[in-house]
């Protein structure tokens, strides 16, 4: 086995500090990575304090990981001792399944093994996360990694890029389509970044006046505050598509009388309690509300060549380790710009 050095939660009550642990040595097809930086993401919060139920501890989060390969099994044939490498939200899944097959292994019918708070495919073995020194990972479930950009920046493109850029693809979002983004943090700046490069009319729909100036430097076209009545009336049947990356309970109604005709509201943001929704608001204009997870490995490889291509990276502070719960609690008030991450060196 070998030692890893990291930070876990040991219950949903206490904060994410040093724990010592084990993961396996590298196996046949496994590629064994000592990580460099970790991006915070708001799933890391609600799952270290237990919100959506069933978290497991210790609980070691992080799932935007990219490091350096130092070992490879001998059957590894997609990389070798000192590429740049990254992992994800996911590290395994059934590989049989319909959607396996399809590349959606985040919607894997038999369970994908999650990077932490979850099992790996023997359903027993807990997997730990990226707030540690060193993950090791089979290779069909880690991505490359360009030279060419900051790797501090791509870090955050493992969950927040993903996340956006999947069902900006699906639904097939660019040039003559009016996108909102509901809420600005890690998700919704790289939901603004990939929406104008795919060439669509990008609006910010956020809570805070404060973030107006950085929406428009992220390439949003239009900002309204959603506190304001005016600001938002001024987008009445608007949008084509809204994103919604908002992490805690608000309320979709108003979001849908944004919409056109046909106009689909996108949840990705998963706030831990439900809101309700009044079917009328969806009848008039039949609009839908729809969601999306991550994506899948071979979606997330061609997001990470196309941010390489495009020069598209996440905006970020990087912390010390020992800072994470300060950064939690920055990220509860709204203020993070736009993604911590974690410099693994400081560990
Ligand atoms: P984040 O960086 O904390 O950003 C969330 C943003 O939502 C905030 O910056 C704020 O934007 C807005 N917000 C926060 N609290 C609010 C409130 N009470 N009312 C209205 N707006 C509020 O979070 P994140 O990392 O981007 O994650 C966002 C959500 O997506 C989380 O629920 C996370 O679990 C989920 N997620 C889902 C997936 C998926 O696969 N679907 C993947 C990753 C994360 P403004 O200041 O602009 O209002
Ligand atoms: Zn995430
Ligand atoms: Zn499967």
């Amino acid at each position: 086995m070998i030692k890893a050095k990291g930070y876990a939660a040991q219950s949903a009550k206490s904060p994410v500090s040093p724990w010592t642990f084990e993961r396996r040595e590298p196996g046949p097809h496994d590629v064994q990575i000592e990580i460099l930086y970790c991006g915070v993401c708001h799933s890391d919060i609600h799952q270290v304090r237990d919100e959506w139920g069933g978290s497991i501890f210790p609980m070691v989060p992080g799932h935007e990981i990219v490091g350096r390969v130092t070992k490879t099994g001998d059957h590894v044939k997609k990389f070798k001792v000192g590429d740049l490498a990254g992992v994800g939200c996911l590290v395994d899944s059934c590989r049989v399944c319909d959607n396996c097959k399809d590349g959606l292994e985040q919607y894997c019918l038999n369970g994908m093994s999650g990077t932490y708070n979850g099992y790996e495919q023997d359903k027993k073995t807990p997997t730990y996360g990226g707030y540690s020194n060193v993950i090791v990972t089979n290779e069909d479930f880690v991505l490359h990694v360009s030279e060419k950009l900051p790797l501090e920046n791509v870090a955050p493109l493992l969950c927040a890029g993903i996340t956006t850029y999947s069902p900006l693809r699906h639904w097939k979002v660019g040039k003559g389509h009016k996108v909102g983004v509901l809420g600005l943090g890690g998700l919704g700046h790289m939901a603004v970044k990939f929406a104008v490069a795919f060439g669509s009319e990008v609006t910010m729909l956020s809570g805070s006046p404060s973030k107006e100036a950085d929406a428009k430097k992220l390439g949003a076209h239009k900002f309204v505050l959603t506190s304001d009545k005016k600001s938002i009336d001024s987008v009445k049947g608007y949008f084509d598509f809204i994103i919604d990356t908002v992490s805690a309970p608000h309320d979709y109604n108003l979001f849908l009388s944004l919409l056109k005709t046909n106009g689909v509201h996108i949840c990705v943001g998963a706030p831990p309690t439900p809101t309700e929704i009044m079917g009328f608001n969806l009848i008039m204009g039949r609009k839908s509300v729809a969601g999306s997870l991550i994506g899948g490995l071979p979606e997330t490889q061609e997001m990470l060549d196309f941010c390489a291509e495009h020069n598209i990276v996440s905006d970020i502070e990087l912390i010390a380790i020992k800072d994470i719960e300060k950064a939690y609690e920055r990220m509860m008030k709204g203020d993070v710009r736009y993604r911590f991450v974690i410099d693994m060196a400081t560990l």
